[in-house]
């Protein structure tokens, strides 16, 4: 049976008002492929932690050891707005598959901010969030150039014009659906720019939400991060 790849995995988690979402879709090995990894040089197996794993587990993290790491992999489906796939695509260790405009146009929909934040005065890459910011009419705004936009797309394919071309008109706000796969240790470097204060908001929710996904299967490394301070019950 073919399933709409538009439509959550079972475990996923939404994010950005309830637009977005996050899903795992598969993941190979766990902490124990780990240490074994790191344990290879001396030609042993085991196949569940006890603490001296852990301990090692911690050793490896704390020192970059970041090759046993590498042996950890996950598969997600994102669900995203077109500017966040940009940032995300920057990420070169991920394996990326995206759902091609050139061969479908169901499901479009584009995003619309929750709540929109004002411009931060000192930094240009900045934003701030202020409660009081009378955002309605601006959102009302948004929401209406997201739907003349995909409308326009319509009536240039319903006149003839080429799906690839056509799609030119469509706005970074454009909600897209791709795979990534990734290998532990370049996740956690993921994670680490992309959840910072220094990230933009929405990615950052993705960032958080893969945390929430991935904690019950690496749970001595999110408590390593935990213990060093960082949010993983998110
Ligand atoms: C807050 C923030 C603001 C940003 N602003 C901008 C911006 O204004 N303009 C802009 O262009 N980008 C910007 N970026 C993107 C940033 O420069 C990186 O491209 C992005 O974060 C991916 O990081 P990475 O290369 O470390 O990750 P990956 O591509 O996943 O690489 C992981 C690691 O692998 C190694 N690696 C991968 N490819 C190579 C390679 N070809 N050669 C050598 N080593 C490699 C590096 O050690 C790298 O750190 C921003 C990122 C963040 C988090």
């Amino acid at each position: 049976m073919m399933k709409n790849l538009n439509v959550p995995p079972d475990n996923h988690v939404k994010v950005l008002g309830g637009q977005g979402w996050v899903g795992l879709i598969d993941h190979l090995g766990s902490e124990a492929t780990t240490v074994n990894a790191a344990r290879v040089s001396f030609g042993k197996l085991k196949e569940d932690m006890d603490d001296r794993d852990v301990t090692l587990l911690r050793y490896l993290i704390e020192n970059k050891h970041t090759s046993p790491l590498e042996h950890i992999v996950f598969t997600f489906s994102i669900h995203c707005p077109l500017f966040v796939r940009g940032q995300w695509h920057r990420h070169r260790t991920w394996s990326y598959n995206e759902i091609s405009r050139r061969y479908t146009e169901i499901n479009m929909e584009c995003y619309t901010p929750p709540k929109l934040r004002k411009q931060a005065e000192s930094n240009r890459q900045a934003s701030v969030a202020d409660e009081n910011f009378e955002d309605e009419a601006l959102r009302g705004m948004i929401e209406q150039h997201n739907q003349a936009s995909l409308k326009l797309y319509e009536d240039l394919l319903a006149a003839g014009v080429c799906r690839e071309q056509a799609r030119g008109v469509l706005p970074q706000n454009m909600m897209v659906t791709f795979w990534g796969t990734v290998d532990l240790a370049n996740l956690l470097h993921f994670l680490e720019l992309r959840d910072s204060e220094h990230a933009q908001w929405e990615i950052r929710e993705y960032a958080r939400a893969i945390k929430k996904l991935i904690k019950p299967i690496i749970p001595n490394v999110a408590k390593y991060f935990e213990d060093k301070g960082d949010n993983w019950d998110v």
